[in-house]
């Protein structure tokens, strides 16, 4: 490509909030727009930068003239441990107050380097609203990418409700173990039926003035400024929270399954690069090959949640008492302040039949034929990842808006059971067993099928079409 060319490439600026789960759809979004002909800066965070770095080699990431990374400091005191998940509280405060002036400077210098195109437009993650701003003073579009589920989402925008009908903050710690949880909600129409304890996990506080109970509620309100709002679903799964989005803020896209928009994408170029802030184990892809169709059970608890001891220990007899062959992922970080210790009688047991790894490339995982079950904690990528392979689910959800992720699996889209919090090995061996021998388990599996199918349709390309025409590409 000539240099004319490239200048002429409208310029999205791509900034996600620094976690994993943020970070991936941002990428495959980015390379999404890149293939329709943009010029795209990837911003992370300088932590996060030097991990991808050492996952990826220093060399790869600025490979392509027309994709390239830039950091900002993400504002938290500087670590030398590079291998575990930041605070995800302390990271929404430090970004929030911190990132917008060092955010400001680079794109002013982007602006003032003579051979890139000036930048034409901001995505930004839904919880970085602080970037609003530039756009605002540079009087470009800006689209906010919420990368939780719709329903999570519109959860999250109900916070303000329920504060106006008295329910959140709690007035008691007792009211987390007296049922009061359980009281259901009906003002939310799409939501008919769903119970507190099933909103986003930051309504369990009895701070009103607590930094994760009012950030969502500015986050969500700030959001009515972008010029659009887009969310990693599609409309056939989530049609009516879609609809009532649609009524709060003026322009909402569902644009999902980006990772299946990603791997239908002709001519990728950017297959080089990856979003893994860990090293992922390839090896587990081999041991799924000898195994047969729907027969292994997939663990994962996805980048941040943790566990207790006892918990570990738990899952992991419930795991040999169910017989399964399974896979499981435990991260070095899976169990709070403690490396994870797994029973030497459990491994004994199971090493015949289970297989252990760090981390993995988890697309390709429930994606292999022999994959029946995901035993996860409900976060949204993984959430989406299970149903566009038609895999069903048992639910652990750890925090966010994975409550609420759970719920609609459980009782809206027919794919999955809810585990107890408190979990016991019992429990985890009935339900094992249910997912992957019993009825109940074929029928979610089928279900699931169907909403793989669905998740096939075109109306999130459409959508993604939408957008740049009408938002992005808006002068
Ligand atoms: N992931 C992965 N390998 C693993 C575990 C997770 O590639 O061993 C990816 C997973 O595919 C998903 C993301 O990490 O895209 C986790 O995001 P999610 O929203 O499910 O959960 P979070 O980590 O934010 O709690």
């Amino acid at each position: 490509m000539g240099d004319m060319d490239l200048m002429l490439k409208p310029h999205a600026i791509c900034i996600p909030f620094p976690a994993q789960g943020h970070i991936n759809p941002m990428l495959k979004l980015a390379k999404i727009l890149h293939s329709k002909g943009f010029y795209i800066t990837f911003i992370n965070t300088e932590f996060n930068h030097r991990r991808l770095c050492k996952v990826l080699g220093t060399d790869t990431l600025n490979r392509h003239p027309s994709f390239k990374f830039e950091t900002i400091p993400d504002g938290l005191p500087p670590t030398e441990n590079f291998d575990v998940t930041q605070d995800i509280p302390s990271l929404c405060k430090s970004t929030s107050e911190t990132c917008l002036e060092p955010f400001k400077k680079l794109i002013s210098r982007l602006n003032d380097t003579t051979t890139i195109p000036p930048v034409s437009c901001i995505v930004s993650d839904g919880v970085m609203s602080f970037t609003l701003d530039v756009a605002d003073e540079l009087g470009i579009p800006e689209v906010l990418f919420w990368t939780t589920s719709a329903c999570g989402f519109l959860a999250y925008a109900h916070y303000n409700t329920l504060m106006e009908k008295g329910l959140f903050p709690l007035k008691d710690y007792a009211d987390l173990t007296n049922g009061y949880l359980d009281t259901t909600l009906d003002f939310i129409p799409s939501m008919k039926g769903i119970r507190l304890k099933d909103m986003p996990s930051f309504v369990r506080s009895t701070d009103p003035d607590e930094f994760m109970v009012k950030f969502p509620i500015r986050e969500t309100r700030r959001a009515k400024k972008a010029s659009a709002i887009i969310l990693n679903t599609f409309e056939e799964l989530e049609h009516d929270v879609l609809n009532e989005l649609s009524s709060i803020y003026s322009k909402v896209y569902s644009i999902g399954p980006l990772h299946t928009l990603e791997n239908n994408m002709k001519n990728d170029d950017l297959q080089f690069l990856s979003s893994s802030l860990w090293k992922e184990e390839t090896e587990c892809l081999k041991w799924l090959d000898s195994k047969e169709s729907n027969s292994v059970v997939y663990v994962n608890f996805g980048s941040i949640a943790v566990m207790t001891p006892e918990q570990l220990v738990e899952f992991s007899w419930g795991l040999a008492n169910s017989n399964q062959t399974f896979l499981w992922i435990i991260r070095p970080d899976l169990v709070s302040r403690d490396s994870p210790m797994l029973p030497p009688e459990f491994l004994e047991a199971t090493k015949d039949r289970g297989l252990l790894a760090s981390w993995c490339p988890q697309e390709k995982v429930l994606n292999h034929p022999s994959v029946g079950g995901f035993l996860t904690h409900s976060g949204w990528n993984s959430t989406l990842e299970s149903i566009s392979s038609g895999v069903p689910m048992i639910c652990w959800p750890f925090f966010a808006d994975q409550q609420t992720n759970c719920w609609f699996s459980c009782n809206e889209w027919g794919i999955a059971m809810e585990i107890d919090s408190d979990v016991d090995r019992k429990q985890v061996q009935k339900l094992v067993t249910m997912l992957m021998v019993e009825e109940k388990g074929e029928e979610m599996r089928q279900m699931a099928m169907v909403w793989k199918r669905k998740a096939e349709s075109m109306s999130s390309s459409m959508n993604i079409e939408s957008l740049i025409k009408h938002v992005l590409l808006r002068s």
